[in-house]
């Protein structure tokens, strides 16, 4: 029998609907700059015509179940939420074609995106790695999995409140790339594994909380997700 010389993280997971087993989450994927009026609101308007997406990861133990509290984290002025769609993958699969994307699909959750945004853009104007502005700890947020293998969404409502007034609110059919081109785009690169979750961008209105707030978000055809943010730790 294998030992270790301390405990093993545990399993990184998350509830799923309908089910008593739990989704075993393997890596977080986040597409960057996915709408329009969010690429502009962060100056960095994109063109898809020449452009393609592009992907940031965070570790797994920044993985945090909705509804949680958690504390507002160190060496931040300006902790930012940003609303997503989460997609997570069901089968093993590499260089997708986009029509087959449907079949990679075990589900989706509502997330969030939480961000040190003073550092994310530090890092992204002196061309340095965003880590420190995106893999923060408890930062990637997500509620429960809806089972819905082989569905492709392409629309609903995307929305976030802050303490109940509404900050972001938009509809999944804005994506630049959509569910589809993200998965076969991002199957270039890795070979994708049943349990990988990817975030599909967020829309405008993204903003700022502070210990206290409870942030609340949905996808319409989804669910909802919520964080209580926590003094700092
Ligand atoms: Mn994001």
């Amino acid at each position: 029998m294998t030992t270790y010389l301390w405990n093993p993280p545990p399993v990184a997971a998350l509830p799923v609907r309908g089910e008593s087993a739990l989704l075993p989450v393997q890596r977080l994927f986040f597409v960057g700059r996915n709408y329009h009026a969010h690429a502009v609101e962060m100056g960095k308007p994109v063109d898809k015509s020449v452009e393609r997406p592009f992907y940031f990861t965070k570790s797994i133990q920044t993985l945090t179940r909705s509804g949680a509290t958690t504390p507002y984290p160190a060496q931040t002025q300006n902790y930012h939420f940003e609303m997503e769609l989460v997609v997570a993958i069901g089968k093993a699969g590499f260089q997708i074609p986009a029509q087959q994307a449907h079949e990679y699909i075990y589900g989706y959750a509502a997330g969030l995106d939480m961000t040190r945004r003073d550092l994310q853009l530090v890092a992204r104007d002196k061309g340095r790695p965003w880590d420190l502005g995106k893999d923060v700890e408890h930062s990637s947020v997500c509620s429960e999995i809806v089972p819905m293998p082989g569905v492709v969404i392409e629309q609903g409502e995307i929305a976030l409140q802050v303490n109940g007034t509404v900050q972001q609110h938009s509809d999944v059919n804005k994506l630049i790339w959509n569910i589809r081109e993200i998965i076969a785009d991002l199957s270039l690169f890795y070979h994708l594994v049943p349990g990988d979750l990817i975030y599909t961008g967020t829309p405008e209105g993204v903003g700022a909380v502070k210990p206290g707030d409870h942030i609340t978000g949905q996808v319409a055809g989804v669910g909802e997700v919520s964080l209580h943010v926590g003094q700092p730790a």
